[in-house]
């Protein structure tokens, strides 16, 4: 829990027309804590979009007032999950996951709007921390959708409780309107109410950002419409449960293989850019933690520091150990790519595609040297899959080089059947395609 939530009222509310009626939107400012006299433990103080602050149960005396609307501005986010109507990536805030169809994700807007068969039920994952929540279909006879009104575009405003932008506003009390409601960068999501005020300024004002309000509506706009049965009771849920939508999971081996200046453009956003995270480019890292915003936390050998990573600059690193017999990719872009600063390619390696080879050396940083085709080579163990023994070799080979080309076609390959070796082919497949991206982009 976070301030900075967008909730409404919940299912235990019985504070009338606090919040001025079902549907109006509010901010969480504060979270209580033992021994706050505003908010004690299981309350947090809401900031309504009217101007009115107050403390609502969230699990105190086991009562729930709140739900939450938008978890965006906090800055939660599905890193590697595209909107399959909006195609919006990465999904901000709530991640919508339909029951029916294999692969069909939808960001909460989308869902909201109906987007999709609505005869279709959907799992909501809040976060990527979190697991899936099944909720019932949108089409059902009984189930209500309610308005959200608020400071939504449109609405009238004044300064509010957390101004701190002097008379930007041409003074106390003048009135602006609410053209937007935009993200902070990438830091937040519809965090921000873009304003202009009658004197003709226009600048951009927190409503959520950090946890601030800068803003009160003196008239109010509709927002977007939302089934509030299928939102969130705020507190309900305990978090950080298993990781549905993030590939990696703590305990995870994984190291960065893209080059220090790609991964400080991919950094952006997502625990930022250090120098010294470059040298622990190449090196194998251990997942500490999956954040909110659904970056990872790595714990590197003999380094203090943990450092936040973007998702898709990591890759999973299969544990092998010597006398393990590992299958050699077949996929030969895909290993020229992977081998560079890892043992390198030389055309005289291509007997050893799709072979089955015994490791006899793993290296510090991973690496695996692997006997194979008669010959001897350090490889990327991302382009090793491990065998078991007893599995039949042809079925593992043909296996493995179908799959990842297969599922190189998607955008977000993803697949609950998808084994861990699998998952690593499009893992890279994925940082393959952001390179490009990036390269693009950002680097010329
Ligand atoms: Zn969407
Ligand atoms: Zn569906």
């Amino acid at each position: 829990m976070e301030v900075g939530l967008r909730v409404v009222r919940g299912p235990d509310w019985k504070w009338g027309n606090q919040d001025e009626g079902e549907g109006h939107v509010g901010t969480v400012v504060e979270i209580g804590r033992q021994g706050s006299d505003t908010s004690p433990d299981k309350t947090v103080v809401v900031q309504w979009d009217s101007g009115s602050r107050t403390n609502y149960r969230v699990g105190y005396q086991d009562a729930f007032d709140l739900r939450v609307f938008d978890n965006a501005p906090i800055g939660v986010k599905h890193p590697i999950i595209m909107c399959d109507a909006c195609k919006q990536q990465p999904i901000q805030g709530m991640c919508w996951r339909c029951t029916k169809c294999r692969d069909f994700d939808l960001c909460t807007l989308c869902y909201m709007a109906d987007r999709h068969d609505t005869s279709h039920s959907f799992l909501r994952i809040d976060t990527v921390t979190t697991k899936g929540v099944k909720v019932g279909k949108r089409n059902s006879a009984n189930l209500t959708k309610i308005k959200a009104i608020g400071i939504f575009s449109g609405a009238r405003v004044v300064r509010g409780p957390d101004w701190d932008w002097a008379n930007q506003d041409g003074g106390e009390g003048k009135i602006g309107r609410v053209s937007d409601i935009r993200g902070w960068d990438s830091e937040s999501g519809r965090s921000v109410a873009h304003v202009t005020w009658v004197s003709g300024s226009t600048n951009v004002y927190r409503v959520g950002h950090k946890g601030k309000v800068d803003l009160k509506y003196i008239e109010a706009a509709s927002g977007r419409s939302y089934y509030p049965d299928h939102l969130q009771v705020l507190g309900k849920f305990a978090e950080a449960e298993t990781t549905p939508t993030c590939q990696f999971k703590v305990g995870d081996k994984v190291r960065v293989d893209l080059e220090a200046e790609i991964l400080k453009v991919m950094q952006e956003g997502h625990g930022g850019w250090n120098p010294r995270m470059g040298e622990y480019v190449g090196r194998v890292g251990t997942v500490h933690r999956i954040t909110e915003r659904g970056d990872v936390r790595v714990q590197y050998e003999g380094c203090s520091n943990r450092w936040t990573f973007h998702p898709g600059s990591l890759t999973k690193v299969q544990l092998h150990k010597v006398g393990d017999m590992v299958c050699i990719t077949e996929d030969i872009h895909l290993i020229k790519e992977q081998q560079k600063s890892h043992g390198e390619w030389t055309d005289a390696m291509k007997p050893t595609l799709g072979k089955v080879g015994r490791v006899l050396k793993v290296y510090p940083d991973g690496d695996l040297r692997v006997a194979v085709a008669g010959q001897t080579w350090t490889f990327n163990p991302v382009c090793c899959k491990a065998i078991s023994s007893n599995q039949d070799i042809n079925t593992t080979n043909s296996h493995e080089h179908d799959e990842p080309t297969r599922r190189s076609e998607e955008t977000t390959g993803r697949s609950e059947e998808t084994t861990a070796g699998l998952q690593g082919e499009v893992d890279r497949k994925q940082i393959r395609d952001r390179r490009a991206n990036l390269d693009y982009i950002g680097l010329h």
